[in-house]
Formats: structure tokens, sequence, C-alpha cells
């Protein structure tokens, strides 16, 4: 047996879907900013409503999760539709200058009353074990509960599909085109579904020790009540905003992100901080240096202009 270093038929997906990655995503709406980059760097998001080029593209394993997400969305999309047929798929929205689109927006009368307001929001998360683990509270190798309990979904998360939610209510209700043929207007969102998957279940035996049966082995939904997602979306539309106004003044932010609970934190781009690791600006914003500086000085707005 020999192990090839080169797997040319098993990795063809995931040459396809690097490739794929190479592709830059543009924002819903065309916005320097994006609902999803939700408790994301600040520096990084000024980088990219900059323009600022890619040093640091998506790696094969990086491209492999985003695109098996991406594939997962829009199955789990198709078959969304089967059952409730009034459910539509990645609707837009813009709130100043950030947009983004929400997984699925479903009535309530096709998917239960009991959510309240006249629609759900779901938003949907692919992830590893530890991510997943976290979220129900499990401590999987114990085969036990963990005494904190369930973590729930990541709180950017949740503010990323509540400013999609905010922003999809106020355009539905000042006559957005795409609510022309629906019954119900306005659109009040008041529960926010969000649905996690992992690609490790729980084996049987943990799961029959645990008590967890069939598709809690590896599918997690929890319903998030509008006084919990409307703050952290309206609070994270504000830093946005903030960031925006640093760009008007000429001014590109510190490094700075946030922790898991929507701490703020500081960043070192050479430190184990999972958002340095993961980052497409890395090169740029070590050049670029601490603290906040002006745009103009930045390598980011140099090297586009062809000085650096
Ligand atoms: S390297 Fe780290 S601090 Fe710098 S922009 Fe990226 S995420 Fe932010």
């Amino acid at each position: 047996m020999r192990q090839s270093q080169n797997p040319i038929l098993t990795g063809a997906l995931a040459l396809a879907l690097l490739e794929k990655s190479k592709i830059p995503k543009p924002t819903a709406r065309g916005t320097r900013f994006r609902y999803s980059s939700s408790h994301g760097c600040e520096r990084a998001q000024a980088y990219a409503a900059l323009g600022a080029e890619i040093t640091e593209p998506m790696d094969e394993s990086g491209a492999w999760a985003t695109g098996i997400g991406t594939i997962l969305h829009e199955l789990t999309q198709a078959e969304i539709s089967k059952r409730y047929p009034s459910a539509r798929h990645e609707v837009t929205s813009q709130t100043g200058d950030v947009s983004g689109s929400c997984d699925s927006l479903i009535d309530v009368n096709d998917v239960g009353t009991n959510y309240g307001g006249t629609h759900v929001l779901w938003e949907f998360k692919t992830m590893g074990g530890y991510g997943f683990d976290t979220q129900v509270g499990w401590n999987r190798m114990r085969s036990i509960f963990k005494p904190q309990g369930a973590q729930g979904p990541k709180k950017g998360h949740i503010a990323q599909a509540g400013m999609n939610a905010l922003g999809i209510e106020r355009e539905a209700n000042a006559g957005a085109p795409w609510l022309e043929h629906d019954s119900m207007k306005p659109v009040r969102i008041e529960t926010i579904i969000m649905g996690a998957v992992t690609f490790e279940a729980l084996s049987k035996q943990k799961a029959r020790n645990m008590g967890v049966l069939g598709l809690n082995r590896f599918v997690a939904e929890f319903e998030i009540p509008r006084e919990e997602w409307e703050p952290l979306a309206r609070y994270e539309l504000s830093i946005m905003e903030d960031i925006g106004e640093k760009l008007n003044h000429g001014i590109l932010p510190d490094r700075v992100g946030r922790d898991d609970s929507g701490g703020f934190t500081d960043l070192r781009p050479l430190g184990s901080d999972w958002q340095c690791e993961y980052c497409s600006y890395r090169s740029t914003c070590l050049d670029d240096g601490d603290g906040e500086i002006m745009v103009e000085n930045s390598v980011a707005i140099r090297s586009s202009s062809g000085e650096a």
C-alpha cells in the first residue's frame, strides 16, 4: 500500500471548491459592510470595506468547510420549501451601509403560529464537533452534559440573523416588491430559529448513555425570542456604523475583535487568536502595525495605488 500525497480523484470536489472560493463575494447590496461580519475584527472589516487586496486567500480546508456549508444550505433550503411552501430563501436587505441575506424567511401560518409575529427567520450554521458540543452542552469524551449547560448559538451569529430580521422588516413594511403577493403584511419577526449541524454525530453508545435521540445526535435548533436578538442586532449595527464613520474620517480602526460572549478583545496577528489565524489581510495588518492609523498610510491603500 502506498498513500498518495496527491489525491487527484478524492480531492476533486475540494479543488473545485477552492477554485470557487477565489471568486470574491460582493456584499448583498454593494454596501461597504455585511451582516455576516458580525463580531468580526474591526480592522479586518475596514480592509474589506476599502477593497484591500487579499494577502492570505482561503486554503483547501477553509474552502472545503465553507463550500460544504453552502451545499448543505442549498439542499436544506430546498427541503424546507417542500415542507413549507411559503419559504423564501436568501432574502436580502440593507440597513445604512450594511447588507446581507437571510437563509430563509417563512410565514408563521405555514410553519407554526406558536412562533409569534408574521414570519420566522431561519439562520443555519455548519460546524465542527467542538463548536456543536459547546452549543448543546455536551462533554462528548465523558458522555455527559457539561455542568454549565447548553451555550446556544454564538452571540455574533444571533446578531447577524437579527440584523437580517430588522432589515427585512423595515423594507417589507415600506413595500418591498418581494412581498407584493404575500397576504400577510406588515412583517413582524418575533422568533429567530438558529440551526446547527455537525458532521460528527454523537456515537450510538454515547447517545444512549446521554439520552440523546435521532436527529439530535448531530442537529440542533434554538428558538431565539425578539427580546434576546433585537438588542444584539441593534448594537452590532451601531458598531459597524462606527467603523464606517472612522473610515469616513480617514481612520483605519485598531485590531479589535470580539470573544464568544461579545466582549471586546485586543487581537495580535502573530498571536494565537483564531480571527488572525484565518484572516485574509494578516500581512497587510502586520505591515500597518498596531493602533489606529490614517487610511492613507495603510499598506492596503499604498499597494493598491502602486506605492508599496
Ligand atoms: S490579522 Fe487579526 S487583527 Fe489584523 S485585521 Fe486580521 S483579524 Fe484583525
